[in-house]
């Protein structure tokens, strides 16, 4: 029988046929595929004719296609769906993935081709687009060693196989330890926690096979669980757990894989001639320079510890008035943050849950994709790979546009946090195909599912990733949908948050799970209202983790990464109850693979012009301003990385943006 991995796919939109695939069948596919990959590639390098824009770079970009196609099968899994077979296999794949595009990379034939290309690039009559593609390829096997010789590429391939291998442990380590810690709850131990919380923690000791009640790692369950039990001691305990993971020792810490990570990161920027990481992998993002990244943190920090150092000591007070001695500690801040929530806001987050239906949060999500682009969602009868993910087909007019899946709920074998991700990828090259785009969340469960407000900006957060690969309109598959800069790439998923926070949206969407009544009126105003409450919090956790990773990566690597940590964080005077939202042990941005590696100031750099580019509907005249809405496809959605992003965003909006505006947003304006 033929590998259902490499045949045709005879199903809805080709979807993968999850159900005929095994786990069996990914390491054979894998030897295929990459065989008729490295055959496909040596038909370009051994090539004797003139190099041409067709017969090299549109031959490279399709010269993997089902090897990428069984590699997406297989990562999509693997993130979202993990078993100990799939966790072997990762690690069997990722040296071999390295050592493979190192082959290419360093392909000297066929880097002479490209760079014959290059130097012609003015006389081949390109469009824009393909003046852009080439441009991409050929600074991709520059900054992958195509320029070195002799023992320094030998040493360049080595040390991107052995980052691949660490990369992979990294974040295996770290499902291994969130997957095994847990806390059973006895019957007094439950006190001040509200239904949701007590249905979630049910429905996880239902997965383990437990009756009662536990506590896990997942943030969607232990962040309410901080945030309303009255029992100090159970928080502690909770807390510790959770910012140990990947420091128990034994074989699944990785303090040592994040010293090793920037030893070797350090070394690869070094061989390609850069000061250290951070300049070379910073060098093709916005934001250029590391000193242009710490200028932007440092301009939100300020305002950010003020905010923070002050509502530290009203939670102090709140906390001694209950009796509480002493220091307020990190396990202490959301119980109190809570209560102060409820005093100040009048806002409850177990009254607020009933009305953050999941499935109303999904509809309400397709319905401002609806209004500002038409796009319409329908059910699609498709097989998945587990009975939690759902599928839509996607139009426009009646035309197909894109499968969306969405796998919204926790479950062990699926790494913490959510993503987007494509199992196929928009691209016109070789007929026009369509996109297969997935998100994936981190839900607690219940009958129905409930989300916090945080949670429900997630699925928004995502849900604007989507679109950015949905609504993708470019030839290429290197530059399509989400294809751009890190600090770009943060944009079309944090403006998207904006519309849920769009009152009509919520009056609309926001119904009662039980009544099915909308939020009342004033709820709504309170939930607005209290919009940037508790930033302070929020906007440190966040700047003081992006410090630590710029700094691991900008000037000498530190030998002891959680010694630099801990003294940058002494330098930047870390409020005593707020930790690193990914402290280093746990920071799988960094340290699980290269994307956010000195990068994970991209969030923020993304949020200056995701703040302002809302700001530009509601000055033209709404959230679903017509007009704005098409520029913004146009410019922006569609584009991919077809242009600069920063002549992107001046289509779009006609200037860049500055700071404020993003301050603004976060209640952090003086
Ligand atoms: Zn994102």
């Amino acid at each position: 029988m033929t590998n259902p991995l490499l045949s045709h796919w005879d199903t809805p939109f080709e979807v993968a046929p999850f159900a005929q695939i095994s786990d069996d069948d990914f390491a054979p596919a894998f030897d295929i595929a990459i065989t008729k990959a490295r055959e496909n590639i040596g038909v370009i390098s051994d090539n004797t004719d003139t190099p041409t824009f067709e017969n090299t770079i549109e031959a490279l970009e399709q010269a993997a296609e089902s090897f990428e196609r069984v590699l997406s099968v297989f990562y999509n899994l693997a993130g979202a769906d993990s078993t100990p077979k799939r966790e072997e296999l990762q690690r069997d794949f990722s040296p071999k993935l390295a050592a493979f595009s190192s082959e290419i990379n360093m392909n000297a034939a066929l880097f002479c081709r490209v760079e014959t290309l290059w130097q012609s690039r003015d006389d081949l009559g390109l469009t824009g687009e393909q003046s852009r593609v080439l441009m991409l390829h050929r600074r991709g096997f520059v900054r992958a060693g195509a320029m070195l010789e002799g023992a320094n590429r030998d040493r360049l391939k080595e040390v991107l196989e052995r980052l691949a291998v660490l990369g992979t442990e990294f974040s295996q380590n770290l499902l291994a330890d969130e997957r095994d810690w847990f806390m059973e709850l006895a019957a007094g131990d439950l006190d001040g926690l509200p239904d949701f919380v007590l249905d979630a923690a049910s429905a996880a000791a239902q997965e383990k096979g437990l009756g009662g009640h536990v506590v896990t790692l997942s943030r969607s369950l232990i962040t309410p669980f901080l945030q309303f039990s009255i029992r100090r001691d159970l928080r502690q305990k909770a807390y510790e757990a959770f910012v140990a993971r990947g420091a128990n020792g034994g074989d699944t810490d990785n303090r040592a894989i994040a010293a090793q990570t920037l030893a070797l990161r350090q070394e690869r920027a070094q061989l390609l001639g850069y000061k250290d990481f951070a300049s070379f992998k910073l060098e093709t993002e916005m934001a250029k320079t590391p000193d242009a990244v710490r200028k932007l943190l440092m301009d939100v920090w300020e305002p950010a510890k003020a905010a923070a150092n002050a509502d530290a000591e009203i939670l102090a007070r709140m906390m001694h008035e209950d009796g509480v001695n002493g220091e307020l500690e990190a396990w202490d801040w959301r119980y109190y943050s809570e209560k102060r929530r409820l005093i100040e806001h009048d806002l409850d987050e177990a009254e607020l849950k009933p009305y953050l239906q999941l499935d109303r949060m999904i509809e309400a999500a397709f319905d401002c994709a609806n209004r500002l682009f038409g796009l319409e969602f329908s059910p699609l009868d498709v097989g998945l790979y587990h009975e939690d993910a759902r599928a839509w087909e996607v139009t426009r007019s009646g035309q197909h546009v894109a499968v969306f899946i969405g796998d919204y709920f926790a479950r062990g074998p699926k790494r913490s946090g959510a993503w987007c991700s494509a199992m196929r990828s928009q691209k016109k090259l070789g007929g026009d195909v369509r996109p297969i785009v997935v998100n994936v969340c981190n839900f607690a469960k219940g009958e129905p599912a409930l989300l916090s407000f945080d949670d429900a900006r997630t699925l928004f957060h995502e849900f604007g990733h989507a679109l950015h690969q949905m609504l993708s309109d470019v030839t290429y598959e290197s530059i399509s949908g989400t294809s751009v800069s890190r600090d770009f790439v943060e944009l079309p998923s944090q403006l998207f948050e904006h519309w849920l926070e769009v009152p009509e949206v919520l009056k609309k969407f926001a119904t009662h799970a039980q009544t099915g009544e909308p939020m009342p009126a004033d709820m709504l105003k309170r939930l607005l209202a209290a919009g940037t409450y508790d930033m302070g919090f929020s906007t440190v956790e966040y700047v003081a983790s992006a410090l630590v990773d710029l700094e691991f990566h900008n000037g000498a690597t530190p030998t002891d990464p959680m010694a630099k940590q801990a003294e940058v964080l002494a330098g930047l005077g870390m409020p005593h109850a707020i930790r690193m939202r990914h402290a280093t042990p746990q920071f799988a941005h960094v340290f699980s693979g290269d994307g956010y590696s000195s990068a994970y100031y991209s969030y923020m750099w993304s949020e200056v012009m995701d703040a302002d580019a809302f700001g530009a509907f509601e000055e033209a005249g709404g959230a679903f301003d017509p007009a704005m809405a098409k520029l913004l496809e146009e410019h922006i959605l569609s584009a991919g990385g077809s242009k600069d992003p920063e002549e992107l965003y001046m289509a779009f909006r006609g200037r860049m943006p500055g700071v404020q505006a993003l301050l603004k947003g976060r209640g952090l304006a003086s």
